[in-house]
């Protein structure tokens, strides 16, 4: 009888730490929605995200972000896009009227180029584009790698991932990562960063 309380504790327990663990792992750090041209869960073959960054956006540090991305998963090839046309999936410009202390954001649009809410990707809804908007005053003091931390955040969001920080107490990650909201120094996304990525967009 011992033995068989002791096998029931340890299910019950395991069953206690993975549930709230796993989803918070996907739905608040690896969001069900994602860019409509792009198959999930990803893919049985090469698959292009293709962007742009305006002339006047965070240029070397949104090719920072697409190779460093796309070094995380054999299945998504960033395409950059050197004019903007119809079938851009993800845009990079600057905002310099956002907040002071916000160092960029990310929207997603439906077909008809209408706004689709982060909550909403995150429970599912797919996007047929991604628009990155970068506050270039704002940053403009920061370091390389703090640079490189904020755009590389918000290619983060547009490939469907969420803030690290959310999820409650078993699921959030301390310690510095790219999808870890704030300002830090990082010119590569985490391991765990990584891990999330793949989770989203390598085949399985
Ligand atoms: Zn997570
Ligand atoms: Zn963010």
């Amino acid at each position: 009888m011992k033995k068989l309380s002791t096998l029931i504790s340890i299910i019950v327990l395991f069953f206690y730490l993975s549930v709230p663990i796993s989803a918070a792992t996907y739905t608040d750090h690896v969001f069900y929605g994602n860019f409509s041209d792009l198959p999930s869960p990803c893919c049985f073959s090469k698959n292009n995200v293709t962007w742009w960054v305006a002339s006047t956006g965070p240029i070397s540090e949104s090719t920072n972000a697409a190779s460093k991305w796309g070094t995380q998963s054999v299945w998504i090839d960033f395409v950059r896009h050197y004019s903007l046309s119809s079938s851009t999936m993800l845009q990079v410009q600057r905002d310099n009227n956002l907040p002071s202390g916000v160092g960029g954001v990310t929207y997603y649009y439906n077909s008809s180029r209408n706004m689709i809410s982060g909550s909403n990707v995150k429970s599912g809804t797919n996007f047929k584009y991604a628009g990155i908007f970068i506050n270039m005053n704002a940053v403009s003091g920061w370091t390389t790698a703090q640079k490189n931390m904020n755009t590389g955040h918000e290619f983060g969001h547009a490939m469907s991932l969420g803030h690290f920080e959310d999820g409650g107490f078993s699921g959030r990650h301390t310690g510095d990562h790219w999808m870890h909201s704030g300002k830090r120094s990082m010119n590569s996304p985490s391991t765990t960063d990584g891990s999330h990525y793949r989770v989203k967009w390598e085949s399985r």
